[in-house]
């Protein structure tokens, strides 16, 4: 009697992208302390103005910036919607 030979089909995907909820926080850089500010996806979609947490300058979220953070997201395997 031989057993019939199992195969262990595990295909890791680690480029299996992920999709963010509005709620994960973005370290965004503030352009006078150059520290990073927490903001969650949500705020940044909605480009609510950024209040850096150390200096308190406010700073806009362009639409430009939206799209590279979007885009360096999808090239960490992060997408959002
Ligand atoms: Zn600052």
């Amino acid at each position: 009697m031989s057993q019939p030979l199992r195969s262990k089909d595990q295909h890791e995907h680690p480029g299996v992208s992920t999709i963010l909820s509005g709620q994960v926080m973005v370290p965004i850089c503030c352009d006078h302390c150059r520290r990073e500010t927490d903001v969650s996806l949500q705020q940044l979609k909605a480009q609510h103005p950024i209040l850096c947490e150390h200096c308190y300058e406010v700073r806009t979220f362009s639409d430009t910036e939206l799209k590279l953070t979007r885009m360096l997201l999808a090239n960490a395997g992060f997408h959002f919607a």
